[in-house]
């Protein structure tokens, strides 16, 4: 039996990190087993649709590299992907259940509702609905059932939970799950404007579209009993479950806005690599069984299993992403690094940004920086000659000492193209014009790198040096020498 997965996001907003790593989950899954991973739209919540969001959820894993083989958007395909489009076959299928007995009509008003919610809260008891006590067809019977439908009274179609029996399943990330029967709601499978639930419809769907296993956040979990029972109403084989566990802030609460970041498009905004934000959240949850950390798209296909996904909620380490992102940035092409950064280089006007000199600069600066564009502002010095001010502390470090005026003086006549082209010539040559005017080599490489750059820290100083070459490098120093 080949594998057949799906993502199946609502779009009531933009894409959360952490439906990115159940998208992630389920594209690994299938792409390992050589399956199928299927994108739907699960759009049956009218009053929740948010504007944009299908297309914004798409394009955000689409950076992400997280494509599906069939869905809404997969070869200009519309298919059977998107649950709007289908609500007449959802209902065909809700009423099946209500003619084999699995499920029935309640006529319940909202105020009938209410007033059951709050004896329940009075009693201290969990809200659930309570069909002994309301107008269902339990209580009025088929006849009175078939008057009121007559008289187009508003009715739900709900699902005829066993009461006295366990609701159990195999979880495979959680092992064997049980639900009792009387903790489990009636849930409503067709609401009063005849559109199917979540509940309905994902089941439907879920069947139809043959999948094999269903992968998702732990916060469905609750839902699964119903899912099963629903499946066994309809005489269909339940796919496997695993339930992925939630991503948690530091401090072990549910991911949130209020710690840091939550969309995946917040991420892109900030500079993070798609391969780097794809490596690191495939390791919230899950671990190779090894000590490797950074794995390439195909090596994460290669390695993913369910087994090795973890119960616990998994702690989001934003300190960690920034790490592997510039782990990421260790590791890339300079060449193609220097294509990405050189719009915003011809934005902010620098003169030196040639592209195999921006790609040289990206290598000298890369193990200083988590991201990219941290580049432009680090090596600012180096794509431009206008130097941020001194403050006046580092000005007067370094103003009215002649001892270091004669040092700059001697490396500045030293300084051609030769010198700086290898490293000890560079090594001798500032060696000889910090002795020559007595000072010790590292008490003149720190005001040398002042001088040069206006920061006092930065890339390796021959490096530095090396890029900017000798003439521009002269034109600072005598800056210095005639101040
Ligand atoms: N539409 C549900 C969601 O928004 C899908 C849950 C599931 O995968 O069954 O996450």
């Amino acid at each position: 039996m080949s594998v057949r997965v799906r993502f199946a996001p609502s779009p009531t907003g933009f894409l959360h990190i952490g439906s990115l790593r159940t998208a992630l989950y389920n594209y690994l899954f299938a792409k390992h087993h050589g399956g199928v991973c299927i994108l739907r739209i699960e759009d049956t919540d009218r009053t929740r649709l948010v504007e944009g969001a299908i297309e914004e959820q798409i394009a955000s894993l689409a950076w992400a590299g997280v494509t599906f083989d069939e869905g809404p958007h997969v070869g200009g395909n519309h298919g059977p992907y998107t649950q709007s489009e289908r609500f007449d076959l959802y209902r065909t299928y809700g009423m099946q259940l209500v003619e084999n007995g699995s499920a029935y009509y309640a006529f319940d008003t909202s105020e009938e509702l209410d007033a059951m919610r709050l004896r329940q809260q009075a009693a201290g008891i969990a809200p659930k609905y309570d069909r002994s006590t309301m107008r269902n067809q339990f209580t009025v019977g088929d006849h009175e059932t078939q008057r009121l439908l007559g008289e187009n009274a508003q009715h739900v179609i709900r699902l005829k939970v066993p009461l006295h029996t366990d609701v159990r399943f195999h979880d495979e990330i959680r092992g064997d799950v049980v639900f009792a029967g009387r903790e489990i709601d009636d849930q409503i499978l067709l609401k009063s404007d005849g559109f199917p639930t979540y509940h309905l419809a994902n089941v439907v769907d879920d069947h139809l579209m043959e999948i094999t296993h269903v992968i998702r956040a732990e916060e469905w979990l609750p839902s699964t009993p119903k899912h099963v029972l629903l499946y066994e109403a309809f005489g269909w084989k339940a796919p496997t479950f695993a339930h992925v566990p939630l991503l948690l802030n530091p401090d072990r609460s549910k991911m949130s806005k209020r710690h840091g970041d939550v969309m995946v498009r917040d991420f892109a905004e900030k500079g993070f690599f798609p391969d780097a934000l794809v490596n690191f959240v495939a390791l919230c949850g899950w671990n190779p069984g090894t000590d490797t950390e950074i794995f390439s798209h195909n090596e994460l296909i290669q390695a993913f299993s369910l087994e090795r996904v973890n119960k616990a909620g998994a702690v989001f380490d934003y300190k960690k992403l920034d790490w592997m992102n510039g782990e990421y940035l260790k590791s890339r092409d300079p060449k193609e690094l220097a294509a990405e950064l050189l719009p915003a280089l011809t934005a902010r006007g620098y003169q030196y940004i040639e592209p195999d000199f921006v790609a040289d600069v990206i290598e000298l600066v890369r193990e200083r920086v988590h991201f990219l564009k941290d580049v432009t502002e680090f090596a600012d010095y180096l794509f431009g000659d206008v130097l941020s001010p001194l403050s006046s502390e580092l000005a007067a470090s370094i103003s009215g000492n002649d001892t270091l005026r004669t040092a700059v003086k001697t490396f500045r006549d030293g300084l051609n193209n030769a010198s700086i082209a290898d490293l000890e010539a560079f090594k001798g040559l500032s060696q000889s014009a910090a002795e020559s005017a007595g000072l010790k080599m590292g008490a003149f490489m720190k005001p040398l790198r002042l001088i040069l750059t206006h920061r006092e820290v930065g890339a390796d100083l021959f490096g530095t040096v090396h890029l900017l070459g000798a003439q521009r490098c002269s034109v600072r120093l005598d800056s210095f020498l005639s101040s």
